[in-house]
């Protein structure tokens, strides 16, 4: 992937810096979005740097539609055509369904779906021109399987997959290819604010008896955005010891 260029959203962090991370290993110079967290978005622009790539990092909320396309628009102005695109930018607002606010619902899909959309839209233009470009969605085995408590996340969820095999079928004849990955439980920030009971209920339900990493789930990505992925689209491939089988 020497020379491609890569954006990754929510990579100032978690799963999303360990995909900067691989994909800068893998040769690309990658721009990163983040929410607001400046400090972790600076540390990561310095990994990239240390693995020989070039790096940017470029504060955007990527449910706003004209943030997201300014951003792509920054991106390829500073580093050049972007070629792979991760949305991996989320967000979790647990609670049970009877006691969800309409507000916490929303956010939820506006930033996790909604978020996805317009960064897919503000990069395709050029993806097919191009007659290239890599697109890996970052959704979750919630979305495949449900989970109580997460009504707005397993809905963005498996929104964000109908959203990537739609897209597929749109552009497979351009030379741009869609695909998502479905991590299940992984260390990260995300995860950090679970209780013992809770974590030891998360554990208890994957087959492989560990937590995953980060770079777990960036070594699927890497695959997805390389060459040897070229036959593939559409697909959502599970990263989560065996939780959804
Ligand atoms: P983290 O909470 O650790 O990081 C979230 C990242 O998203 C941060 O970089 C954050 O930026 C960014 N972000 C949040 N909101 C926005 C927004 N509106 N616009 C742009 N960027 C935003 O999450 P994880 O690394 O755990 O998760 C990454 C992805 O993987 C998510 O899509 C999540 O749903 C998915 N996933 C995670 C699993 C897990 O077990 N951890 C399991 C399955 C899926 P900032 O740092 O500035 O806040």
């Amino acid at each position: 992937m020497n020379g491609k260029i890569a954006l990754v959203t929510g990579g100032s962090r978690g799963i999303g810096r360990a995909i900067a991370l691989q994909l800068a290993k893998d040769g690309c110079d990658v721009a990163v979005l983040y929410a607001g967290r400046r400090e972790a978005a600076d540390q990561t622009v310095s990994l990239l740097e240390a693995a020989g790539a070039r790096a940017l990092a470029i504060q955007c909320d990527v449910s706003d539609g004209e943030a997201a396309a300014a951003a792509v628009g920054e991106v390829e102005k500073t580093l050049g055509p972007i070629a792979i695109l991760v949305n991996n930018a989320g967000i979790i607002r647990d609670g049970l369904t009877m006691r969800m606010s309409s507000e916490d619902f929303r956010a939820v899909i506006d930033v996790n779906l909604t978020g996805a959309f317009h960064m897919i839209r503000a990069c395709l233009p050029g993806f097919v021109r191009r007659r290239a470009g890599r697109i890996v969605n970052i959704t979750s085995v919630s979305g495949m399987m449900g989970n109580p408590g997460q009504a707005n996340y397993a809905s963005s969820k498996a929104g964000l997959i109908g959203l990537t095999k739609t897209v597929a079928r749109e552009v497979a004849s351009r030379g741009v290819t869609v695909n998502a990955v479905a991590p299940g439980f992984i260390e990260t920030d995300m995860t950090a604010g679970m209780n013992e009971a809770a974590l030891q209920k998360g554990l208890s339900a994957v087959p492989m008896g560990r937590i995953g990493k980060p770079e777990d789930v960036a070594n699927a990505v890497s695959f997805l955005a390389s060459d040897a992925a070229g036959y593939v689209t559409g697909c959502v491939l599970k990263v989560d010891g065996g939780m959804y089988i």
